[in-house]
C-alpha cells in the first residue's frame, strides 16, 4: 500500500515541489517500504524518535525536522538532520547554531510562522521574524542557513480558508526574500500542506509538502 500511495501522490507533483514523507509515529518497517520504493526524503517531530529511524536505517535518508523542537532535543538530532521546518523562536535558532557549531555544521532552517486560527499551533509572526532577522545576534550565527518559511492551516474544511493561509505564508515568503534575502539562492524553500490540504498548498506555491497519512495511513498515538 505505501508504494502505491506514494506513486499516486507523485504523479500529481509538478517538478519544483519535493514530497516529505512523514513517518512520525510509524515503525522503521515503514519507512523502509517507502525508501525501498524510492522515497528518501522523511519527516519527524520528535527528537529520539527520530535519530533512533536514523540509526536504524540507509544512511542516505535525509531527515527533516517538521515539530516543535524543545532546545534540550537538539543535540539529538543536529549531526545528522537536513532540514529543521520549525524555528518559531530567536532563541531556539541560536541554540541549534551553538549546538551545529559543535559538530562543525552548517544546519539549514526554515522560520515557521503562525498561520493558522487556532491559538495552539506554533510560530512566529511578522514582527517576531523581522526582530529576529534584524538582531545583531541572528547576524552572528555562522552554523545556521535560512531557506525559507514553513506554515501549517487551520483544521478546518472551509477550502477558502486554507487557501488564504497558505496565500498568506507565501506573500510572508515574498517579503522576506525582497527584505532580507534578495539574491540569496538557498532562501527559496515553502513548506506548506499536508495529507487533506497538500493539492491547495501547491497551487499556491508551495516548494515542499509534508505528507503523512495519505502515505502510511492514520497514526495511533495510544
Ligand atoms: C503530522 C504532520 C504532518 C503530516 O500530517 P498528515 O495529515 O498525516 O499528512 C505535516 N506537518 C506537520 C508539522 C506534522 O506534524
Amino acid at each position: 500500500m505505501i508504494k502505491e500511495n506514494l506513486e499516486k501522490i507523485r504523479t500529481v507533483i509538478p517538478q519544483g515541489v519535493t514530497l516529505v514523507a512523514v513517518s512520525k509515529t510509524k515503525p522503521i518497517s515503514d519507512v523502509q517500504e517507502a525508501y525501498d520504493a524510492g522515497q528518501r526524503i522523511f519527516g519527524e517531530n520528535h527528537a529520539l524518535e527520530m535519530r533512533d529511524k536514523h540509526e536504524a536505517l540507509p544512511k542516505d535518508i535525509q531527515w527533516h525536522f517538521i515539530g516543535h523542537l524543545q532546545t534540550n532535543k537538539i543535540k539529538y538530532i543536529i549531526p545528522f538532520v537536513t532540514l529543521i521546518h520549525s524555528i518559531d523562536t530567536a532563541n531556539l535558532l541560536e541554540a541549534v547554531n551553538k549546538e551545529a557549531k559543535k559538530h562543525d555544521r552548517v544546519v539549514d532552517c526554515l522560520l515557521q510562522f503562525h498561520i493558522a486560527q487556532e491559538e495552539t499551533k506554533f510560530g512566529l509572526d511578522m514582527e517576531e521574524a523581522r526582530q529576529l532577522l534584524d538582531s545583531e545576534a541572528f547576524k552572528q550565527m555562522q552554523n545556521i542557513r535560512i531557506c525559507g518559511v514553513m506554515g501549517m492551516a487551520t483544521f478546518t474544511d472551509d477550502e477558502d480558508e486554507i487557501r488564504k493561509e497558505f496565500k498568506h505564508l507565501k506573500s510572508i515568503f515574498d517579503t522576506l526574500k525582497q527584505e532580507y534575502f534578495s539574491g540569496q539562492s538557498q532562501f527559496k524553500e515553502v513548506s506548506m500542506g499536508m495529507s487533506d490540504d497538500y493539492p491547495i498548498a501547491i497551487e499556491e506555491g508551495a516548494t515542499l509538502i509534508r505528507v503523512g497519512s495519505k502515505i502510511f495511513g492514520p497514526r495511533n498515538y495510544n
